[in-house]
This record gives structure tokens, C-alpha cells and sequence, in this order.
């Protein structure tokens, strides 16, 4: 009995280009399968730091990574993770479980894998013992079985800790175990497994794009683009939602350098010709970022009116650098009396339509840039929840006005979702309208 959680992401093949975006056929390339040992990853106390960087580095010489499996510091599982991995992938690298406790059982799970027993290297054990001479720390006999790998396997190198990586071979699969102590682990992956990677598949590459999207939500993306986002497909798109951005990220994968970047070119010339203004961005861009560039591209200032984002949306504004150069001042007009007292929305406006209507969104929005003496002003007033909705007006309903040079564009949302991000989503939506309205 043992606990496995099993990731799996992508599996690439000897793929395909096919459909909307032409024929092309790539070869099969090399790919990573990891497998990160150890109770606490797998219940979440440590978070898996360790699998985030190997797929990063990764990325970056052209190998990708097809799945990540999380098991407990128990034999068997680690026995079967690494049989997993091995079929889905040419190389597998391990992570965790070399220390020298009992719960440290990645070395005998190696070793019962590859069917051989473990032997005591003399080498490894001076070495070992030197390390904790230097340190002035006495070595326990415990530290001892760090010295111990599987029979016919070879060492890598740890210049940083007391426990030796491992390499090993099996049906033509190569294993690397590694440390779990990320820097020990970062710092071996560094120089004894990249450059092997590297050498053995030279000419692979990999290509990564990320389009930002918003004004759509994800279902509608993935409509629009059809089988772009197909499993099957070469560049792969992925696609994921946060804060009211949608984000599709272009990988590109090939055995042949230079390719890669063209294949995931043409895929984002596709995406762009589909989607349209839908794409704000790329890369890690933030639209407050795009709509700041714009506004200091044109010469307009700004000026914000706030009611349930309570500020938010100016401290996105704010965030990006050099925000003062279009960012005048904002306020947060809670109360009706503030609506009135600071922006000169009219009293019986309020009364007669409510606090959260499309007549205030606008008179905020009028009366900040006129108190501003801003181009352009945003009104927003919503219910955020979660109390205070009535029959008319349902939890998440949110007026958004921005006033550009005296015309008025005004968007009626509701985000039927908790608080944060019902104003999250609030300001974010802001943002893409003045976006969408200063290309007017
Ligand atoms: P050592 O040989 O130095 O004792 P080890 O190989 O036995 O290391 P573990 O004992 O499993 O590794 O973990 C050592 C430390 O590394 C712990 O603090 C653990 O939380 C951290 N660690 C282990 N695995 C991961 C991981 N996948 N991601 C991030 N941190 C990890
Ligand atoms: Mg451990």
C-alpha cells in the first residue's frame, strides 16, 4: 500500500503538424519524465520547487517534459514510480530521497528497479568523510550509507553535499537521481545533467510564446481557435485563466535547431489573425503595463473613480513603473455622500437608479475627469458581495464607464464569483476597455 500522485501533462510523440496551420512532419525527440520523492512533497507541505525548475531548465536546451509523478518515501512506489516514468519518457530524473535517514529510500528503490544490489564505494565514503572533516562536523556511521549505490550504475557528482547523484542505464533509458535540497539539486542538474542532455540530443529545441488575452472567457477562446489546441499537434497551445486574463501559451518542440522558432511563429500569426484585438499582449506583459504604454503613446492622462474595487484598480495602474507620467489621481467614493461630495454625482441620480447603475458609473466617471482635469477618467460601482444583491441587481453586478474626452463607453458585468475576484475581474475588465477604447 502506498500513496502516488501521478501529473500528468503532455505527451508528445513523434508528432504532427496538421490541420489550419499546413503538414509538417517532425521528427521524435527526447523527452523527460520526473519522479520527486518524499512525504512532504506529496502532501503539499513542501511545495515541488524541485519539478518546476527541472521542467524549466529543461525548456531551455529543447527537451520537454512529458509527466511528473509525486510518491512517498516508501520503496515500493518509488520502484513503480520509475517504471512509470520509464514508459513515458526516454529519461527520467529523480529528485529527493538520498539522505542518509531511514526514510531516505531512493537508493534501494534504484537499486531493486534495476534488479542489482546496492554496493559500498570506497571512493565515495573518503570523500564523504573528507566533506564532514572540512565542515569540523563529526560523521555519524549513518552518513556512511550515502557511500552505498546500485551495483553497475555510475555517481554524479555533488560538490555542494554529502550525498552522490546516480546515473544509470535500462532498456535504453537513461535515470539521473538527484538530491531533494533544491540548491544542492539545481546546482548538480547545472553541471553534470544538462550538458549530458545536451549532448545527446543537440539539435533539439524548443520554442515558448505566451499570448494574453481578454474580453473573452476560455470556452469562447477555445472555440474560436478549433484544433489549435489539439493534443496531438506540434506547436502544442495551452491554455490557462487567471484574473481575467486568458493566457495561451505556444510550445513549440523540434529535433532540428531553428525550426522551432519558426513553427511557433507561424502558430502565433495564426492565433493573432483568429483572435484579433482579443490579444493584448505577450510574454508576462499585464495589461495595466499595455494600457500605461498607450496612454504615455499618445499623451493622455488618466484619472480613477472607484467604488467596490476600493483602489484596486488603481494599484494596478500603479504597479507598472513610471505610472506617474499618465496616472493623475484616483479616488474611493464608497458612500453615496462620498459619490456626491467628491465627484458631484447628482443625489437624486443615486436615488433614482441606485449606487450601482450605469447612470453613476458614467457621473463618476464624468465628474473625475472633470475634477482631474484628466483626457481620459474610469467610473466603477459594483456589488461585490457577498451581501447587498436584490432581485434587480444580482451579486457581481459591476457598471464600468470610461469616459474618453466626454464620450462615454459603458459595460454592464456580472462576475456571479466571490468577492476578491469579483473586483479583481472589475479592474481588470476597466483596464481592457480603456485598452479597446484608445484604439479607436
Ligand atoms: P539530502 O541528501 O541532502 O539529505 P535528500 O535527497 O534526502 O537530501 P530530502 O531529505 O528528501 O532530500 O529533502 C531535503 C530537503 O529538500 C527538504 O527540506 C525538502 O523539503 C526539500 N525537498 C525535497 N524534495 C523537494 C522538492 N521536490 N521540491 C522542493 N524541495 C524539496
Ligand atoms: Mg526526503
Amino acid at each position: 500500500m502506498f500513496a502516488r500522485r501521478v501529473v500528468h501533462k503532455v505527451t508528445l510523440g513523434g508528432f504532427q503538424v496538421h490541420g489550419a496551420f499546413g503538414d509538417l512532419m517532425v521528427g521524435r525527440v527526447k523527452q523527460v519524465s520526473i519522479v520527486s520523492i518524499g512525504n512532504e512533497v506529496l502532501s503539499g507541505h513542501t511545495v515541488d520547487t524541485n519539478a518546476a525548475h527541472i521542467e524549466r531548465q529543461l525548456r531551455l536546451i529543447g527537451v520537454p517534459t512529458v509527466s511528473s509523478h509525486t510518491v512517498a518515501d516508501l520503496q515500493p512506489a518509488i520502484v513503480r514510480a520509475l517504471k512509470l516514468a520509464a514508459e513515458d519518457a526516454d529519461i527520467v530524473i529523480v529528485t529527493g530521497g538520498l539522505g542518509p535517514t531511514d526514510d531516505d529510500l531512493t537508493r534501494e528503490g534504484f537499486a531493486e528497479f534495476l534488479g542489482v544490489e546496492l554496493e559500498l564505494r570506497e571512493d565515495l565514503l573518503v570523500r564523504i568523510r573528507e566533506m564532514f572533516q572540512r565542515r569540523g562536523v563529526p560523521m555519524v556511521r549513518k552518513n556512511a550509507s550515502q557511500a552505498r549505490v546500485p551495483k553497475g550504475t555510475d555517481v554524479v557528482p555533488n560538490e555542494w553535499g554529502t550525498a552522490p547523484g546516480i546515473v544509470a542505464e535500462k532498456d535504453g533509458k537513461v535515470f539521473f537521481a538527484l538530491p531533494g535540497v533544491p540548491r544542492e539539486m539545481e546546482r548538480m542538474l547545472a553541471a553534470s545533467v544538462l550538458p549530458r542532455l545536451q549532448a545527446w540530443a543537440p539539435s533539439q529545441a524548443m520554442a515558448v510564446r505566451k499570448l494574453r488575452c481578454c474580453g473573452a472567457g476560455e470556452s469562447t477562446i477555445a472555440e474560436m481557435i478549433g484544433d489549435a489546441m489539439r493534443r496531438d499537434r506540434n506547436p502544442l497551445v495551452n491554455c490557462t485563466a487567471h484574473s481575467g486574463v486568458i493566457t495561451l501559451e505556444i510550445v513549440a518542440t523540434t529535433d532540428a535547431a531553428g525550426e522551432a522558432e519558426r513553427l511557433a511563429e507561424r502558430q502565433e500569426t495564426a492565433l493573432r489573425e483568429i483572435l484579433g484585438p482579443l490579444v493584448y499582449g505577450v510574454g508576462e506583459e499585464t495589461l495595466a503595463e499595455v494600457v500605461g504604454r498607450q496612454l504615455q503613446r499618445l499623451g493622455k492622462t488618466l484619472a480613477l473613480a472607484e467604488s467596490c474595487t476600493g483602489g484596486l484598480l488603481a494599484k494596478l495602474v500603479t504597479d507598472v513603473p513610471g505610472a506617474s507620467r499618465y496616472f493623475t489621481r484616483g479616488w474611493v467614493t464608497y458612500s453615496n455622500d462620498a459619490k456626491t461630495e467628491e465627484l458631484g454625482v447628482p443625489p437624486e441620480l443615486i436615488a433614482r437608479h441606485g449606487a450601482v447603475s450605469e447612470q453613476v458609473a458614467e457621473a463618476m466617471a464624468r465628474g473625475a475627469r472633470a475634477r482631474a482635469g484628466a483626457d481620459y477618467a474610469i467610473g466603477i460601482t459594483g456589488i461585490a458581495g457577498p451581501d447587498g444583491a436584490t432581485d434587480q441587481k444580482p451579486l457581481g453586478l459591476v457598471f464600468i464607464c470610461a469616459d474618453f474626452e466626454g464620450q462615454a463607453r459603458t459595460r454592464r458585468e456580472v462576475f456571479p464569483w466571490e468577492r476578491g475576484y469579483v473586483r479583481l475581474h472589475a479592474a481588470q475588465t476597466a483596464l481592457d476597455i480603456l485598452r479597446r477604447g484608445m484604439d479607436r
